[in-house]
């Protein structure tokens, strides 16, 4: 682990590699809906204010880095896990300044906290009482967090305001060596989008928890973590944080998953996207608890719950930030049509041979026989050597009717 976490970002990436990075497709194409929401006044891009480089010296640096933290350490911290093979440069604890303290950022909030790191946040909403309650430093603004100068900025806002949320975060205030990750649920997107806006001496870490406040609520053991370092300079002390921001999910006991933010997105779109849109679909069905629920139906019911639990925008950026969306979507839709036609096809098939191409079944007297006619019970038995499907649809008070695909009542 300590080696795969050490390996240097810029791999296999072209853009990641490249001090100036390639303009992001998606955003060259996609609408920019961030821009009709109301957000926070975008501030100044940082080329026009004091550069990052000059705020603090490299001793300084050492110090803040090695700070104890202030705050925010009121739980013990974690003895650290036996099983851990991560290299631990030095034990000093991170100040992590969470942007976006909803929903997915009060939980993650939690095990940074308990593996004795510190938390600052800042949010669009004032979440100042929740902080004070669990000894997190809560800031009114985005400029107030970043005077802080904490060692990594974790983006957990929604995915539809990230642009405008990267956009106003005041560069110049954050020292040089700073690390931004985020938690999106897509990654190609963030990826781009940070290696556009922030300097080349910024880090970055591209992450994606895949479990949340529903499915983690009991822990974080053997739960998948994907994370991909798309720009992280290997001297200095921003390996030493990466590696020490890594190590609080893999302390936690998640299944570090190294991968790329391209690759991310279609592992996603196939599965986690599937999963959402089932689960908002059944939610369209208003499903209810039944007195003879069977395994698969309280699935379903969980599934459901879980799934509305999440934000509709949440929801919705999964859709619209990831390329291979789209393509699930149609393949789920040809995937329904294709399962319907199964089940409507071998019955319609069967009786329309009878019914309109007047084709006679082997070892079947002829629909509209006097021996048909007579014996409803005789067609019945004979039907069921039609096809085995066909008898298998009619009730015993049901018959089929020659003449279309009706039912009698007795
Ligand atoms: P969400 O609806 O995706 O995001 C809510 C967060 O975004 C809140 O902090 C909210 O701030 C902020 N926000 C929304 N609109 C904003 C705007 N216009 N300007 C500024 N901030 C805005 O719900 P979430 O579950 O908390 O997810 C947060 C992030 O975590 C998302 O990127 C998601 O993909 C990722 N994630 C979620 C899960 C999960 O299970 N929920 C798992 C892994 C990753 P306020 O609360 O202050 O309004």
């Amino acid at each position: 682990m300590a080696s795969s976490l050490s390996r240097s970002a810029s791999h296999g990436s072209p853009a990641a590699a490249s001090p100036t990075p390639t303009p992001s497709l998606l955003r060259r194409f996609s609408p920019d809906f961030c821009a009709l929401a109301a957000l926070r006044p975008i501030r100044p891009a940082a080329s026009s204010a004091k550069s990052p480089r000059d705020t603090t010296t490299s001793t300084e640096q050492e110090q803040q880095l090695a700070a104890p933290c202030r705050g925010a350490c009121e739980e013990p911290p974690p003895s650290p896990s036996a099983s851990s093979t991560m290299d631990a440069p030095d034990s000093a604890a991170l100040r992590v300044g969470i942007i976006g303290f909803g929903n997915f950022g009060q939980f993650i909030a939690g095990g940074i906290q308990r593996q004795g790191h510190a938390v600052l946040a800042t949010s669009r909403s004032d979440y100042s009482d929740y902080c004070a309650a669990h000894g997190i430093r809560f800031f009114r603004s985005l400029e107030a967090l970043c005077e802080e100068q904490p060692d990594v900025l974790l983006v957990c806002s929604s995915i539809l305001s990230t642009e405008s949320v990267v956009r106003a975060i005041p560069l110049a205030k954050l020292r040089p060596d700073t690390i931004v990750a985020d938690v999106l649920s897509v990654k190609q997107f963030p990826r781009n989008l940070l290696l556009e806006i922030l300097p080349p001496e910024f880090g970055i870490v591209c992450t994606h928890p895949m479990f949340g406040p529903e499915s983690g609520k009991h822990g974080w053991r053997n739960l998948p973590f994907v994370y991909d370092k798309v720009r992280v300079a290997e001297e200095g002390a921003q390996k030493a944080k990466c590696d020490r921001f890594l190590s609080i999910f893999e302390q936690e006991g998640c299944r570090m998953v190294e991968m790329s933010c391209a690759e991310h997105d279609r592992h996603a779109a196939g599965s986690q996207f599937i999963t959402h849109t089932i689960g908002r679909v059944l939610a369209q069905l208003n499903l209810q608890s039944t007195p003879i629920n069977t395994k698969g139906y309280e699935t379903l019911l969980q599934l459901t719950e879980n799934t509305v639990s999440d934000s509709f925008d949440l929801y919705y950026g999964l859709f619209m930030y990831n390329v291979n969306a789209t393509e699930q979507m149609d393949k789920l839709d040809r995937a329904f049509e294709k399962v319907k036609q199964m089940l409507y096809g071998r019955l319609h098939g069967v009786l329309r041979k009878q019914i309109v191409e007047r084709v006679p079944m082997p070892g079947a007297p002829l629909l509209g026989s006097r021996e048909a006619k007579d014996s409803p019970a005789a067609s019945r038995e004979e039907m069921k050597h039609l096809s085995p499907r066909v008898a298998d649809v009619p009730s015993p008070c049901h018959t089929f009717s020659p003449v279309a695909f009706s039912t009698v009542k007795c």
